[in-house]
This record gives structure tokens, sequence and C-alpha cells, in this order.
């Protein structure tokens, strides 16, 4: 067993204003509670020495491996909307980057590791119950093909972390392709740095869109990877919860889990986060807000576009403006894969199919997930029958025989589906059984979703309980940071 981080930092050698170098604050009594084995290995780490005392060490923040260049980074950020002149890693510590065994570079995170000059308020701490839901979440995510920061570890500190009442406090090793937010260049932005915004901005194009030019091709990039991404959250009914501009990864990468959740029953306006008063996140706003996010990035590259600033800024509102264009066509690839249908088709009629869906499940209270499931499955006999997700099920019949008759011209339609439409989710009345199971000491109920919800088109033997939706009396309506 050896234990050797193989470090390779660059954000660190970025100027002290990107950054505070500190190390994290050590823990009263780590234990290691899940430990991400084969994200491990792809990061040239093993697995085995970060079971071992000195990895747990690690994990929690005790000891600084070598190599490391432990730092808080500097971002700001509009949050609902108001504007936060500074907000940065108030309790996360970037241990450094890795190159993994593809050649990709990834930042090791710790969240959790105690207070830093950008906590305000905080206390630099997590609790073990939003750990876990990140933890699961995003493994999730990452297990049905979509962009995410990913969870390397989450450790117990043996100590209690103060919120509505003393909880156990945990650490998560996040790992992603970088933390580099739109908070991260609205921050130089606003204090008129264009030295900074030119080196960050040649930071990120070098590390992740080397074909882009520039500060525009940059924007141009981010708004590809953020419309991607998008339909991707749209196409399983996931929330993120918190879009505020800091939570808007410049990688493209879903990132910051906290009040996020998988929907059961299809409401287009849904919202769980207990801070969201005024729905700002609801299911249906994420593109528009993702839009506005991106508005957000172009203002701050501004400064350093052409020096024509007129037309720097019709070019920076024409990119802005091409969102909603690039968003409609991965949402239509993304909705058309879901129903069987070649996703590059050219198909006009497709949208009229796919929305009377939906309205349809909005009407009669399907469950998102299991609606398409159901689907994609319907060529099975022993398959549930999605007519059971309607309260009505004659007007399910009715939209039916129009998708029938548009799958006759695809091919294969349903194998194309079980790879598209998850049977399994995190739901969200799970993970809090889940957490509330660790929180008494039992990680069982854990480990087994964690496991589960890495084979989520292809189910494993034993799990198909997962695939209910909540009882009226486990139906959870607020999730909380
Ligand atoms: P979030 O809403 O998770 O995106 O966090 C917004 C800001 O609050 C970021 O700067 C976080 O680092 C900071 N923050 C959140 N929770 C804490 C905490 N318990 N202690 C210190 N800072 C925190
Ligand atoms: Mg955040
Ligand atoms: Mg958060």
């Amino acid at each position: 067993m050896t234990l050797h981080f193989p470090f390779d930092n660059t954000y660190a050698a970025l100027p002290q204003r990107f950054h505070a170098r500190m190390a994290p604050t050590p823990v009263a009594a780590p234990r290691l509670l899940l430990l991400n084995d084969a994200l491990a290995r792809e990061l040239r780490l093993d697995p085995d020495a970060l079971r071992g005392a000195d990895g747990v060490q690690v994990l929690a923040g005790n000891a600084v491996p070598e190599g490391a260049d432990p730092l808080a980074q500097a971002y700001a950020g509009h949050q609902f909307g108001g504007w936060s002149p500074q907000l940065g890693d108030g309790r996360a510590i970037l241990l450094g980057e890795i190159i993994d065994t593809e050649g990709r570079r990834r930042d090791l995170q710790l969240k959790g590791s105690g207070r830093t000059p950008f906590s305000r308020n905080g206390d630099g701490r997590a609790w073990l119950g939003p750990v876990l839901r990140e933890y699961i979440v995003s493994e999730a995510m990452a297990a049905q093909g979509i962009p995410t920061t990913r969870a390397l570890a989450a450790t117990a500190t043996g100590e209690t972390v103060q919120r509505e009442r003393g909880l156990p406090g945990a650490i998560l090793a996040r790992v992603a392709a970088s933390h580099i937010r739109v908070g991260t260049f609205q921050f130089f932005a606003a204090r008129g740095d264009t030295d900074a915004l030119r080196l960050l901005t040649d930071h990120v194009i070098a590390r992740h869109y080397p074909q882009a030019d520039g500060p525009l091709g940059l924007l141009d990039a981010v708004i590809g990877a953020q419309a991607t991404l998008l339909a991707r959250w749209m196409g399983v009914g996931f929330i993120h919860g918190v879009m505020n501009t800091d939570n808007c990864g410049i990688a493209g990468e879903t990132i910051d889990y906290g009040p996020c959740a998988f929907m059961d029953t299809y409401v287009p306006e849904q919202v769980f986060s207990s801070i969201d008063h005024y729905g700002r996140y609801a299911y249906n706003r994420q593109p528009e807000i993702a839009a506005w996010n991106l508005a957000q990035l172009a203002t701050a590259l501004l400064p350093i576009m052409s020096e024509d600033r007129d037309a720097a800024i019709a070019q920076a509102q024409e990119a802005v403006d091409g969102f909603a264009a690039r968003f409609q066509s991965a949402y239509m690839a993304e909705f058309r894969a879901k129903l069987g249908i070649a996703p590059d088709s050219q198909d006009d009629s497709d949208l009229v199919l796919i929305s009377d869906l939906m309205t349809l499940m909005a009407e009669e209270r399907a469950d998102f997930t299991n609606t398409f499931r159901a689907l994609a499955e319907s060529d099975a006999s022993t398959a549930a029958d999605p007519r059971d997700q309607f309260l009505d099920p004659s007007r399910f019949d009715a939209w039916r025989a129009r998708w029938q008759a548009r799958l006759a011209a695809e091919n294969d339609p349903h194998t194309r589906m079980r790879a598209t439409n998850p049977a399994l989710i995190p739901r969200n009345h799970r993970i809090e059984q889940a957490i509330a199971a660790a929180v008494s000491g039992d990680l069982a109920p854990s480990e087994r979703l964690v496991q589960a919800l890495a084979r989520p088109f292809d189910p494993a033997p034993g799990t198909a309980d997962l695939r209910n939706p909540p009882l009226q009396s486990e139906l959870v309506r607020q999730t909380f940071c």
C-alpha cells in the first residue's frame, strides 16, 4: 500500500489575489464513511491506502499530503439575483490537481474542512446529511452520464456541527474538472482587475476549452457546455435548487449539490429548496436562469473583449442570445432519445409530440422517471404499464397511438430508450432515509443506494423497491443545504 498523491498544481501558481493559501483545519476523530474505489483508481490513488490511517487523516484534513498546495479560492456571485462581491470557499480547501488515468486534470477538494478568510458568518463545516446527499446524488448523476463533480470520499469528523440542532460533522472529498465558476470571473470584473481576468481566461482556455479563441470563444464554449448540461438536467427531472452564479461551473459540470432533488411526480414549477421562497430556481425556470448566469459571465468578460466596446457588447449579446436555440436543440435531442427517436431527427412535429406528453404527465400527476422508464420497457411483457402513471389512462392511450405511429420510422427504439431513461434515480425519500440511518450509525442504506444507483439503466436484481415513488408519509417537500 502506498499513499501517494500525484499532484500537478496550476491554480496555486496564479497570483495571490486568486486565493488564500491555507491548510484544512484538523478535526477531532476522523472516520471514513464512504470511499469511491473506482474514482480513486481513476485518480491514480490506491483505495486501500486511502482506507488506511494515513489516508483517512488526509481525507479529513488532518494531514496535508506531499505535493498539495492547499488553498481556498476567491469568487463572487449573484445569489438569488442579488450581488455578493465576495463569497469564496468559506468551507472548502482545494488540495491540488491530479492528472487522471485518462490525462484529464482534476481538482481534489475537501468540503467542510473549516473556516477560511471567506467564511463570513459560517462555521466552515458541513454536517453528515448534505455530505451524504452530495455523495449519493453526484455519483448517480455521473452514472447517468451527466457532467458533474464527483465524490471520492465521505469522512465523519467526530465533531458536532450546530445547525437547527447539534448534528454529526462530515467532510466530502470532491473531485471536479475545476472549481472555477461564473462567480470567479465576476470577482475580478467587479474589482476592475483586467489583468486577473486575462490570466483566468487563459487558465480556463488551456484547461477546459483549448480550441477556444480568446474571451469571446471562451464565452461561446461555456454557453455550449451549459446548454447541453441543462438539457440533461431537464431530461431526468433534476432540480439543482441554487443556480446562483457562484454555483455555475465553467467546465460545464453540475456543481454544488445543496438542496437539489430529482422530481417524483412531474410538476413543471416544482421547487424543493427551503431557501427558494419565490421559485426562482424551479424546474421549468432552469434554462432561463442558466441564460441569465451566462449573461453575467458575458458582462464579466466584456472588459477584456474587443477594444471597440460597442462591438464587444454586440458580440457578447449575440452569444448569450444564442443560448436559447442551443439549449432547445440539445433539449430536443435529449427528449427524442427518451422517446426512442433518433436524436438528430429533423421532424418538427416531434416538439408537439414531446410537449403534449409533458402536458399530459403534469395534468395527470405522472411520476417523471417511472413514466419514461415504463415507455422504455413497454416492449417487454413483464414491464410496468405506462397507463398506470395517468389518473385518466384513456388520455395517455390517445397520445400513445401517435407515438407508436412515429416510432414506426425508428430502428430498435426501446434499446435506445432503456439507455436514456434511468430506472433508478436518487429519490428524495430514500436519501432522507439513508441520512437518518447514517445519523444513528447505520451506513447500510447509504451504501445500498450508492451501489444501486451506479447502474441506473440496467438495474441490478433486488433494487425494484428503489423505483417506487414515496408513499404519502415518506414525501419530502423541502431539501436543505
Ligand atoms: P452555497 O450556497 O453552498 O453556494 O454557498 C454560498 C457561500 O457560502 C460560499 O461562499 C460558501 O463557501 C459559503 N458557505 C456555505 N456554508 C458555509 C459554512 N457552513 N461555513 C462557511 N461558509 C459557508
Ligand atoms: Mg456554492
Ligand atoms: Mg452549497
